[in-house]
């Protein structure tokens, strides 16, 4: 980790690991949309898609109202958890039980996001950009209601078509 002294330097830090965090949730969401047998659930991770070109977007914003420098480094907690979305898909055939854990794993994302999020607006708020922690809080809610979405499709219909299914999948007595 390159070093960090100040409050503005941790903070320029935090946002430029967010940032790839998000670049990398574009290229990982148009798989997951392909990879989701419910439909419900792969418009939800296109409509996420689009959201997340507009958190790109919040940060440029950012970026040029502060007139700071994002550093280039790779989030590798996202790099993690888009790894454990792919063996999701190479290991699980398309259906309700694969789609049970493209939830799980999307619901990890949306709160390693929140998280993210959550503290970058606290140290935005240290350092008095009131703008910027105003921008992080719009993106911080579609996070938070991305999640929600995710755990309703799971709670309303996902969950018992997995549960369906496996009950089909076992040979009669
Ligand atoms: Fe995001
Ligand atoms: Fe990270
Ligand atoms: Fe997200």
């Amino acid at each position: 980790m390159p070093k960090i002294t100040t409050l503005e330097e941790a903070f320029v830090h935090e946002l430029s690991d967010i940032y790839s965090a998000e670049k990398q949730m574009t290229k990982s969401l148009p798989k997951l949309a392909k990879a989701s047998s419910n439909p419900d659930l792969a418009a939800g991770f296109t409509m996420h898609l689009e959201e997340t070109q507009g958190q790109i977007e919040r940060i440029d914003q950012i970026v040029e109202m502060l007139g700071i420098k994002l550093k280039r480094i790779k989030c590798l907690a996202m790099e993690g958890l888009v790894a454990e979305g792919e063996e999701t898909i190479d290991e699980i055939e398309k259906g309700p039980v694969r789609d049970v854990m493209l939830i799980a794993g999307g619901q990890k994302v949306e709160h390693y996001e929140i998280a993210s999020y959550g503290g970058l607006i606290a140290i935005a708020k240290a350092l008095g950009y009131k703008d910027a922690a105003k921008l992080l809080a719009d993106t911080l809610a579609e996070e938070k209601a991305t999640d929600v979405k995710l755990n309703g499709i799971a709670m309303s219909s996902v969950n018992k078509d997995a549960l369906k299914q496996a009950a089909d999948l076992t040979p009669a007595q």
